[in-house]
């Protein structure tokens, strides 16, 4: 190991930063977070970098350096870009036994600045000993995307407790068990899903040992379109501690394989008119595995909220005081007109945009015509591929010109999307040409006609 990992309390310990520039600004900002106190030397300083003296307290001293500078210092930063310079900062810093970082230098270095993913207090540093920063960025990036936001948050609660914990359980086994069971289950997941009083007082019944008998608790969660990539972090996080994971038809493999390996995977997929698992079913499976104490995840395609009987299905569960979250997602609406090039809206073409069902629930395809015929309206339509030829025919005979541009898009947003434009006139005829099947949505309306100049990227999105 070329330098090992140490974390370092600077509150109130005076550290040199000798530059005023750019780079100084970036250093002084992390160091001004950890609490220390800045003194800044260089012949000019930049307001921002003034700021962040006066703010730690510290002092600015608008001059070359001197050795003397380093009195009192308990780190060293030389942030200029004059070479010869670092380097004699480097010399008198390791001369006086101070740890020493010139910024891209890593063998002037007796230290260096990790990348950070900062969850405070839970803070990551990740290092390549000055060999490749672009990499240690990248891994901090892909950190920052795994860890949410609000992780830290779980360490401020876990802080709050710990005396109380550890006077509870002298042992320390006992205590690791206790911590991970808060960790790893419900109360975690309040804390993350932002609901810090609730997290709280599951805490307190945990500690005085009168929490509920594990419960367990279903996950809404939206999958998106398709393409596993328009996953929520959320989503992500609750499919990889699931349990069991109930899925629909509209679900891509690929977005399953996300799942926790060992989760148990249950179909109640729905075809239109041929539902593996009537709705009420479905309901009752989630109450009844809920009440076994398993973490369900209800996984459904583009939005629970948006055709997606989300509704129904956690109505039943409040109605059972089952503890639920619901993940939102991307719609399908959203998804296929992104990867198609076709704007929903546009300041010159459409005002509104309506999401529509063609599929209602008597069977009928019985909409209100009068209220789908402005020109400014851009319209989606849900399940409309089976009821096509009568909403077209409806919509010119209620007003809507047979040119309107129109589209179907089939499996937008996974590699098989097809993307079929033509007129309100001639779809129907299109989908038969085409061999076009479900799911595709369908988009109605004079936003169709940007697609010839926007999709040029079409396909360069779709990753699955
Ligand atoms: N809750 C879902 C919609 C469920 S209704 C959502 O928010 O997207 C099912 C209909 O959605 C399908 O009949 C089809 O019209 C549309 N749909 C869902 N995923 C689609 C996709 N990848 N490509 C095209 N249409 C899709």
């Amino acid at each position: 190991m070329e330098f090992l990992p140490l974390f370092h309390n600077l509150r109130g310990a005076q550290v040199l930063v000798v530059g005023g520039g750019e780079i100084a600004l970036r250093k002084s900002r992390l160091l001004a977070e950890a609490g220390a106190v800045l003194r800044v030397v260089a012949p000019e300083i930049g307001t921002e970098v003034r700021e962040l003296i006066e703010r730690s307290g510290g002092e600015q001293i608008l001059r070359g350096y001197t050795e003397s500078d380093l009195n009192g210092c308990v780190l060293i930063i030389a942030a200029t870009d004059d070479e010869p310079l670092n380097a004699q900062v480097s010399a008198d810093a390791r001369q006086r036994g101070v740890p020493v970082n010139v910024v891209d230098a890593p063998a002037l270095c007796s230290v260096i600045f990790p990348a950070i993913v900062d969850r405070s207090p839970l803070v990551i540093a990740v290092s390549s000993g000055g060999d490749a920063p672009v990499l240690a960025r990248l891994i901090r990036a892909k950190l920052e995307t795994w860890i949410p936001p609000t992780y830290g948050h779980l360490a401020g609660l876990a802080a709050r407790f710990r005396h109380q914990v550890k006077g509870l359980f002298p042992n320390v086994q006992q205590r690791r068990a206790f911590w991970e069971d808060v960790f790893q289950g419900p109360i975690a997941d309040r804390q993350l899903a932002g609901q810090g009083a609730e997290a709280e007082r599951l805490l307190r019944a945990k500690i005085d040992g009168d929490a509920p008998a594990t419960t367990g608790e279903v996950y809404l969660v939206g999958a998106g379109p398709g393409d596993p990539d328009l996953l929520t972090f959320r989503a992500l996080r609750l499919m990889q501690q699931a349990d069991v994971v109930l899925y629909d038809r509209l679900v891509a493999p690929a977005i399953l394989d996300l799942c926790r390996r060992d989760a148990d995977r249950v179909y109640v997929g729905k075809q239109r008119a041929d539902h593996a698992l009537p709705q009420d079913q479905i309901n009752q499976q989630l109450v009844d595995l809920a009440k076994q104490g398993k973490r369900v995840v209800r996984l459904k395609g583009g939005d629970p909220f948006i055709f997606g009987r989300g509704g129904e299905e956690i109505e039943e569960l409040a109605a059972h005081g089952i503890p639920f979250q619901v993940v939102p997602g991307i719609t399908a609406a959203s998804g296929c007109a992104a990867y198609a090039g076709i704007p929903l809206t546009h300041r010159d073409h459409a005002q509104s945009v309506r999401f529509v069902t063609g599929h209602l629930k008597n069977g009928s395809t019985d909409l209100p015509w009068k209220d789908l015929v402005s020109p400014s309206q851009t319209l989606v339509l849900y399940m409309g591929l089976i009821g096509l030829p009568v909403i077209c025919e409806q919509l010119i005979k209620h007003g809507r010109s047979a040119d309107t541009p129109a589209a179907l898009i089939q499996q937008g947003t996974t590699v098989n999307q097809r993307v079929f434009t033509g007129t309100l006139a001639n779809l129907p005829q299109l989908v038969a040409e085409h061999e076009v099947h479900a799911p595709t949505l369908v988009i109605v309306g004079e936003v169709v006609k940007l697609r010839e100049k926007l999709a040029w990227f079409e396909g360069a999105q779709a990753s699955v």
